[in-house]
């Protein structure tokens, strides 16, 4: 297939789906992995085709949700600070600290600006040699490249008033985070084909051996993920624990090796935070010692803020399958959309958002 309309073609999707129910013998829990394939399930209405023995659960791979409640501190500390010009994703200004959002920021007088990329942030700070510009720099394995590249660039440009708030994250640590726990439902997972593509699935067998768990790459579109579960029911019902690739038009076993020999010129991993999850080993990534007058936790006195969570937002365990949006006492109530208490209420891939915009109430 060629086109992107024959992904959304219902009569395909519902054919697999029937296969889907030819296949199943029993029920089976799967989680995708990426929150841009929880909003495709939601806005296609996925989870109604399926049988009733799928249960889908939605995982931790939404940057925004992700994001630990110290760095959004830190970051609306920054951002706060006068002659410091503070760039970010869209998604994050709406993203609720221990005590306001960038938005309240900027409403007080803060200079923050929504850009597309690090490299923007790159061009406003040669623009404005007398500010210090700093960039959020968010996110999974996708956006690390141009993150990396941005401080070679500032390296190559000798900018000293460029930096960056790294905050990344990688999946298979996340993998190994949520099968590893005693508590862990997932018995299959379609892994995020986005960051497949630039990481490969090179890093997946081992996981998939070590849990019996099978792994199915897994695109975004309608038929992707409808193909992605017949794939991993097959699996499951077959006992096997493979790797299969269903995103072969964009994933490669090896990815995008330039962009991995970017992200490894300048970052090294580290253990990260993840906003309701915790701490995990080695899953994240921090700027190596030659770049860290690129950091700006070190330019910028911000290490001794204690953050506060709201007590009632259950997304951490959301975002680990254990619950769902409309599990928490909350969801549609206290918070919404335009009063998020959760980053997952907030991002444009968080599962509470998903299921709020797409009129889930079960
Ligand atoms: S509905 Fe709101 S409070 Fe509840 S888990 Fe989602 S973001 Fe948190």
């Amino acid at each position: 297939m060629k086109y992107l309309s024959e992904y959304r073609d219902a009569q395909l999707v519902r054919a697999v789906m029937d296969e889907i129910s030819r296949t199943i013998h029993q029920p089976w829990v799967i989680m995708e992995i990426c929150g841009g394939q929880t909003h495709s399930i939601m806005k296609y209405g996925l989870e109604q085709l399926l049988p009733a023995d799928v249960e889908l659960v939605h995982g931790p791979g939404c940057p925004v949700c992700v994001t630990s409640l110290e760095m959004i501190d830190k970051a609306l500390a920054i951002a706060s600070l006068p002659n410091v010009i503070f760039t970010s994703y869209g998604d994050m200004l709406r993203v609720p600290g221990s005590s306001g959002d960038l938005f309240s920021v900027r409403a007080t007088g803060g200079d923050v600006r929504v850009v597309y990329s690090s490299l923007d942030a790159i061009k406003i700070a040669q623009e404005n040699p007398d500010k210090q510009v700093v960039f959020f720099a968010i996110g999974f394995e996708t956006t690390a490249p141009a993150n990396a590249m941005s401080v070679i660039q500032a390296h190559n440009l000798g900018l000293e008033n460029f930096s960056l708030l790294v905050s990344h994250v990688r999946v298979p640590p996340a993998m190994h985070a949520i099968l590893g726990s005693p508590s862990s439902r997932v018995q299959g997972f379609l892994a995020a084909g986005h960051v497949c593509s630039v990481m490969g699935f090179w890093e997946y067998p081992s996981i998939a051996e070590k849990y019996n768990v099978p792994i199915t790459i897994t695109g975004f579109e309608p038929l992707d993920i409808a193909q992605g579960i017949l794939l991993t029911i097959r699996q499951l019902e077959n006992g096997s624990h493979a790797v299969e690739n269903a995103y072969a038009r964009v994933v490669t076993f090896d990815g995008n090796r330039p962009a991995q020999k970017t992200i490894r010129q300048v970052f090294e991993d580290c253990a990260q935070a993840w906003r309701g999850i915790g701490m995990i080993p080695l899953s994240g990534w921090r700027l190596k010692d030659e770049f860290s007058n690129y950091d700006a936790t070190n330019r910028f006195q911000v290490q001794s803020i204690k953050p506060s969570e709201s007590q009632l937002c259950i997304a951490g365990q959301i975002l680990q399958g254990l619950k769902k949006p409309v599990n928490c006492p909350a969801y549609a109530t206290q918070c919404t959309p335009e009063h998020p208490l959760g980053a997952t209420m907030v991002s444009s891939e968080g599962a509470c958002a998903a299921y709020y915009r797409y009129g889930r109430s079960q």
